[in-house]
């Protein structure tokens, strides 16, 4: 698939501070927290901050923002690697937050001294309430004026475990009177005890603050453009303060970008983490799952996944992208590069009566009907096959039908003509089967004298290969997720068919090789059912039935 280089405002950003020398190189980061799997929306951030360092001969660290001990695990840190890997990325630097715990308190000890920090001892309920509205101006908190040598000896001693959590804060001092919320005295630190972390095991009882690490990780890190989403711009005069208020000699300019929402589903961790947690879906990579484990295991590919993230482009506007734009880029990339095959997913059997019992043909089809390079596979044909039910009907609606009706031909995909002579059904009148007939001078030919237009798929009933197939629909039933967004579940997300019949050449097929299914649509062996033969639809056709109808 073609990638062009996409162009953006942080892009044009990045060309005007190359261009003015305020920057030599670019240099950038992906900061996830290692509390869950990543999803599209982290794909998307994944494309910028890699994307960019690639094309402009930069760097980008991969740094996990793992300042919350609580909610992080390494399972989470292995897991985004491998992510970041099979999106087609290559970090440079491999960091931690945490590994500047260290250098942070340094800092924050340079702000205590500059009379910038002091421990603030109001319970979280106080805070709230000094903290003021957007309307109403705090209250300075009754510890703020603190002497510098109470405050050190008290932060040194929040560090050396004396003190409960929730006991004491540190607090940047600024002003509490500020419109912007985030400037009033915003906590630096806080107790957390009796926690492994998963880096720092239990060295630490003291937990720097997301607005406090960041800037300075960036800095360390001499990050020249740090990326983030939207709602980071109303705390991007604190990142600036903290950076304006220490000696670090590095000041990474933040730039904010609208963050992805996809219609009909969810992307907040907190919301997938209820959704494997509470057993609502099949663990992490759910297929029905936005996350990057989720579409991989459902067959999208890395490609698709980078070209959906540039074509959605990145701005400053909110928004919330059609799912539509996801399912038609990977309809675009397989249509392209997925060998074609046969599955009949609702199967109606078929006894050819003049074709001799017990034997075999073996057909040869073409890989994909446009590209003659990807090649041919065997087709075994025999006297009982299976067509799909709903590609015969005992007497045609409309004109419209190309399929079998009695007494009607058709032609089975890549092989033969042939007409049915008999409808067979059970006491309760239900077609079992079909007795038809096959014209043996149709193969590769049209018939002679007569115009057969319908082409339907088949399965040789011998040779192919029962399977389940996996339909997957959304996973909400409304496009945007409401408060009580796990009442607009949908039921529908998944349907199993459990008595398919799959091509013979799909008996050995690998886990997540794409295929198109003719006339049904795009599917891939799943990965996690390897002791049975499990396909998963990625997508399904636009109506392919006309298109292929005229071959
Ligand atoms: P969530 O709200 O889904 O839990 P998060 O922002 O807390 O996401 P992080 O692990 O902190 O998740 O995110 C890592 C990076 O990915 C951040 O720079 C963040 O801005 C970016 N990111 C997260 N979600 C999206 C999204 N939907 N669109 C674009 N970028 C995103
Ligand atoms: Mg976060």
């Amino acid at each position: 698939m073609e990638e062009n280089r996409p162009t953006n405002f942080i892009r044009q950003i990045i060309d005007a501070d190359l261009a003015s020398g305020k920057v030599e190189r670019v240099h950038t980061r992906f900061p996830p927290e290692p509390n869950g799997y990543l999803h599209i929306g982290h794909a998307k951030s994944i494309v910028l901050n890699l994307g960019v360092a690639q094309d402009y001969d930069g760097q980008c660290n991969l740094r996990f923002d793992d300042t919350n001990p609580e909610k992080e695990e390494q399972r989470y840190i292995d897991a985004i690697q491998a992510d970041v890997r099979w999106l087609g990325y290559n970090w440079d630097g491999l960091y931690f937050a945490s590994d500047y715990f260290e250098q942070l308190y340094g800092y924050a000890v340079e702000l205590i001294e500059k009379g910038l920090a002091y421990v603030c001892e109001l319970t979280p309920e106080q805070m709230r309430e000094y903290r003021g509205t957007l309307t109403e101006p705090g209250r300075e908190s009754p510890y703020r004026n603190r002497s510098v040598d109470e405050n050190l000896d008290l932060f040194r001693r929040m560090r050396d475990g004396e003190f409960p959590d929730g006991s004491k804060v540190l607090r940047a001092k600024i002003d509490m009177a500020s419109g912007n919320i985030n400037m009033r005295d915003p906590v630096l630190y806080r107790i957390r005890s009796g926690l492994v972390h998963h880096q720092t095991g239990d060295a630490w009882c003291l937990y720097p603050m997301y607005d406090f690490t960041h800037p300075i990780s960036d800095a360390i890190e001499g990050i020249t453009h740090s990326l983030c989403t939207l709602e980071f711009a109303d705390h991007r005069p604190l990142y600036d303060w903290v950076l304006d208020n220490i000696s670090i000699g590095c000041h990474p300019q933040q730039i904010e970008f609208a963050r992805l929402n996809l219609e009909y589903t969810v992307m907040s961790k907190r919301k997938l983490t209820q959704l494997v947690d509470e057993g609502l879906v099949d663990g992490w990579d759910d297929p029905r799952m936005p996350t990057i484990a989720g579409l991989r295991r459902r067959g999208f590919t890395p490609a698709a996944i980078r070209d959906f993230c540039n074509r959605i482009g990145v701005t400053r506007q909110d928004s919330s992208v059609e799912m539509g734009v996801l399912e038609s880029v990977i309809r675009e990339d397989l249509d392209a590069s997925a060998p074609r095959r046969m599955a009949v997913l609702n199967p109606l059997k078929v006894t050819i009566s003049n074709y001799p019992a017990g034997q075999r043909e073996d057909l040869v089809a073409p890989n994909h009907p446009k590209f003659e390079e990807m090649g041919t596979r065997v087709l075994p044909f025999s006297r009982e096959v299976y067509i799909d039910r709903g590609d015969f009907m005992e007497v045609a609606p409309n004109k419209k039908f190309k399929r079998l009706v009695a007494g009607g031909e058709v032609r089975l995909r890549n092989s033969y003509v042939i007409r049915c002579d008999e409808v067979i059904k059970d006491d309760s009148g239900e077609i079992v089967e079909l007795l038809c007939s096959y014209d043996p001078e149709t193969l590769g030919r049209n018939p002679e004298g007569r115009k057969v237009k319908g082409v339907i798929h088949w399965v040789s009933a011998d040779h192919g290969a029962p399977a389940e197939i996996r339909l997957y629909g959304r996973l909400l039933k409304t496009p945007q997720a409401g408060e009580n967004w796990k009442d607009d579940l949908n039921p529908d997300s998944l349907v199993v068919i459990d008595n398919a019949f799959v091509e013979a050449s799909l008996a050995d097929a690998e886990a997540g090789v794409q295929y198109q299914f003719e006339r049904e649509g795009y599917f891939c062996r799943d990965s996690g059912t390897p002791d049975r033969l499990v396909f998963n639809r990625i997508v399904t056709l636009r109506d392919s039935w006309a298109k292929i109808a005229q071959q």
